[in-house]
């Protein structure tokens, strides 16, 4: 693809063209055709320019609902999974404060943000905090804090949230994170089941109710893996 000019680029990001507001609107009517029914959900969805989170070469296949490259070997996860993790997430409830680990371009806390009170969201590549922190200004999202750290293990900080949402695929609940989670509080994360292919994992919702951790495995998916340590 030719280097966009200045007028271009302007064009782009406002959205003429492949990354149109009306490319967007396509890609929410496939989402709700595809069993997403959160309207709060997919208003996000059609409010956030998802072209602005790739690479410009890749911004036409955007609003395709595939994962894209970032860099890193690292990924944007696909808009349906994006859409079904923030609906798992909000349960109907008004979201309040979420934590998200595995921030990566920062699409799915963009999302999160226009849902939720405020969004503290985790990474552990810190050029791809840089990159997040970049775009998250520009759309002037102003209820997000990101950090460069490691959602695998407890967070030194006092943050208690009504749901955590894990982005990176693991082998086993991060129970770290559970003492984040206020009373009521849902945890949604793709985590692998035995018996599992390597690289899938099934969307896992766990529930802090007063009786214990009430867990439900439900769709097939697909994330990069939660690792440990910085990068
Ligand atoms: N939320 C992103 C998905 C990014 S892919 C989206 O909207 O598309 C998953 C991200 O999790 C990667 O950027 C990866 O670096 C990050 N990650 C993996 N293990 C992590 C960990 N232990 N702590 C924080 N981030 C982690």
């Amino acid at each position: 693809m030719a280097a966009l000019g200045g007028g271009d680029r302007e064009r782009q990001r406002n959205g003429i063209g492949m990354t149109s507001a009306r490319t967007r609107t396509r890609m929410v009517d496939r989402l709700r055709a595809a069993g997403i029914k959160d309207e709060l959900v997919l208003a996000a969805m059609n409010a956030v320019p998802r072209h602005l989170f790739v690479d410009e070469a890749l911004a036409i296949r955007a609003y395709d609902d595939v994962p894209l490259p970032i860099g890193h070997g690292q990924t944007i996860s696909q808009p349906w999974v994006v859409a079904r993790m923030t609906e798992l997430a909000r349960n109907g409830r008004t979201l309040g404060d979420v934590l998200e680990i595995g921030t990566g371009c920062g699409y799915q806390t963009a999302i999160l943000a226009h849902i939720a009170r405020h969004v503290w969201s985790v990474e552990r590549i810190g050029a791809l905090v840089a990159k997040a922190k970049r775009i998250l200004t520009s759309l002037k999202l102003v209820n997000v804090s990101l950090k460069h750290g490691d959602g695998s293990h407890e967070l030194k900080e006092d943050l208690a949230v009504d749901a955590i949402v894990v982005t990176a695929g693991a082998t086993l609940v991060p129970t770290a994170l559970l003492p984040h989670l206020k009373p009521g509080g849902r945890m949604v994360l793709p985590l692998a089941q035995p018996g599992d292919e390597h690289g899938v994992q099934r969307l896992t919702v766990l529930d802090l109710t007063p009786a214990g951790i009430k867990e439900q495995t439900l769709d097939a998916v697909r994330f990069v893996p939660l690792l440990s340590g910085l990068a």
